[in-house]
């Protein structure tokens, strides 16, 4: 019979995620994750930034996939993002890329990034940063970054804050690429999360580009791995993958670490991806598993928190 154990998350978190983070095999996952296309380009800001939002909008799927439909996408952009949006040809939006596609974004829309990065940086020069800035205002930490996201999501939706100040409309279903926090339903918004995670973290293996935002305010970008070990974390209860999910489960993050809250984000994102979490109790692998003592299914039972006797399945 498990024995009781307190609710939230357990006193060992922080430093059972920082073994996690230390010992983690970097070279295995790394080159696996569209990050790893982004760093390509870190000594030029304006190509990573390109590069960075054409990889976070695809990073969705099976991670060979977005691998595979990523390179063949960058194959077309070729060596040279910054000069390509710069120069691109706007009449051939809907072709660039055909016929390109991945799960179901279409060529056109990838076309109409391309368009909206150009008109995007005619209107911020400082880049996306400087839009993403101009939206984030106000007191409260977690309503400014919400409405920094919000304005990146206009300006990849519009070129601009404003939503009618471009010539060119877009194609069904381009603007649901790009939600808003503030949206109806207050999505999480993962893909531009982990947009800006990488574009804001100044450590490895994320760019630290944008120097005028502080990697304190960043929130987890939630997809489906995090989602499942931060509840069985006890970072959330909330069964609903949304904004105040994120928004939650960050808050649990930055008790850890109120200066990096997110640091743990790519580790325990890879730890759901490459199979080091079964998402059950499976001694042969949960037997390695750095945040075992903290998870909810081994709490109460040997080798878990608050369990008594011989570890055992
Ligand atoms: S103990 Fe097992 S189920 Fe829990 S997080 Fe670790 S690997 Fe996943």
């Amino acid at each position: 019979m498990p024995s009781p154990v307190p609710r939230g998350p357990a006193p060992t978190l922080g430093e059972d995620l920082r073994a996690l983070e230390r010992d983690f095999p970097y070279p295995r996952s790394l080159p696996t994750d569209p990050l790893a296309q982004v760093q390509r380009y870190r000594r030029d800001a304006r190509s990573a930034e390109i590069v960075g939002v054409l990889a976070s909008t695809v990073a969705v799927g099976h991670v060979k996939t977005i691998q595979q439909d990523l390179a063949s996408l960058l194959a077309r952009v070729g060596p040279d993002p910054r000069g390509l949006v710069e120069a691109f040809p706007r009449r051939m939006w809907r072709t660039f890329f055909h016929p390109w596609r991945h799960r179901w974004i279409r060529a056109d829309q990838m076309g109409m990034l391309l368009l909206r990065l150009g008109e995007a940086y005619e209107n911020y020069p400082g880049g996306l940063e400087e839009a993403f800035r101009e939206g984030a205002e106000g007191s409260d930490p977690t309503e400014r970054f919400a409405g920094g996201i919000d304005a990146l999501s206009r300006v990849l939706r519009y070129g601009s804050l404003r939503e009618t100040s471009s010539l060119y409309e877009p194609p069904p279903g381009y603007t649901a690429l790009f939600p808003s926090p503030r949206a109806p339903g207050r999505p999480a918004c993962k893909r531009e999360l982990l947009f800006v995670r990488w574009m804001v973290r100044r450590e490895a293996p994320d760019l630290g580009l944008w120097r005028g935002v502080d990697p304190a305010e960043l929130h987890i970008p939630l997809d489906t791995h995090v989602y499942w070990i931060a509840r069985h974390l006890r970072l959330t209860a909330r069964r609903t993958r949304n904004w105040p999910t994120v928004v939650e489960i960050t808050e649990g993050l930055r008790r850890l670490d109120p200066s990096d809250p997110i640091r743990f984000d790519f580790v325990l994102a890879h730890t759901g991806i490459s199979g080091d979490c079964p998402k059950q109790r499976d001694w042969e692998i949960c037997g390695r598993c750095r945040v075992r003592p903290d998870c909810d299914l081994w709490r109460g039972r040997p080798g878990g928190a608050g369990g008594a006797g011989p570890l055992r399945a």
